[in-house]
């Protein structure tokens, strides 16, 4: 449901059912817990051997429970920000009062979570940051389930242009038109993410303080 940055910045209706949807939304999903694999990622994540993690997933929960490596690429929803001046807000107080979806300093309702709009790009400071990480690791382990986004098929190619290791955890076969999987240093691991996550927590055992 995310609406066209053009169309939310200069409509006023745009914006108003964006709110209105955004609101119904949170408040049928009521307040968001850590998932068993999320306990597990950010026990894995204090492994010296682990450079990073690199999530899509836009709940904000990794940050919010105290994620150290972390790039949320796709943002995440828990704070919204002024499109014009940058002053930003904890998504509870709007959602608990449409009157809050305005801008404290200039008054302005153009607030807009942090995450990417339909026109909008990843933050260019999180793609560099991802591509550091995506340029030094030996293994980019990716938790797939059934899809692979394109920004996801770019970083496998930069990963396989260093002849690292990609492993691709995943629930079903998965193909693209726009990448050659065929290459010996790619993996398709048919297993659930929680049954994978575990082997890493068996493997840096020693390590996780
Ligand atoms: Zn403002």
């Amino acid at each position: 449901m995310r609406p066209e940055i053009r169309k939310f910045r200069s409509d006023e209706d745009t914006r108003r059912v964006f709110l209105e949807d955004f609101i119904k939304v949170f408040k049928q999903t009521g307040s968001l817990e850590l998932s068993s694999n999320y306990k597990k990622v950010l026990q894995i994540e204090k492994a010296n051997e682990i450079l990073g993690v690199i999530n899509l997933n836009i709940d904000g929960l990794l940050k919010l429970n105290g994620a150290q490596k972390l790039i949320e690429l796709e943002g995440n929803i828990s704070w919204f920000y002024c499109s014009k001046c940058g002053m930003d807000k904890d998504t509870n107080l709007i959602i608990q009062n449409k009157d809050e979806f305005a801008c404290n300093s200039c008054h302005k309702n153009i607030l807009k979570p942090s995450i990417p709009f339909v026109g909008q790009e990843f933050s260019q400071w999180d793609m560099k940051d991802s591509w550091m990480m995506l340029n030094s690791c030996d293994n980019l382990i990716i938790f797939a389930d059934n899809f692979l986004s394109p920004v996801t098929i770019s970083f496998i190619d930069i990963v396989e242009k260093r002849m690292k290791n990609t492993k691709i955890i995943c629930s079903e076969s998965l193909n693209s038109d726009i990448f050659d999987f065929s290459s010996n240093n790619i993996d398709f691991i048919y297993e659930s993410s929680d049954l994978f996550l575990d082997s890493l927590i068996e493997a840096f055992g020693d390590n996780i303080i």
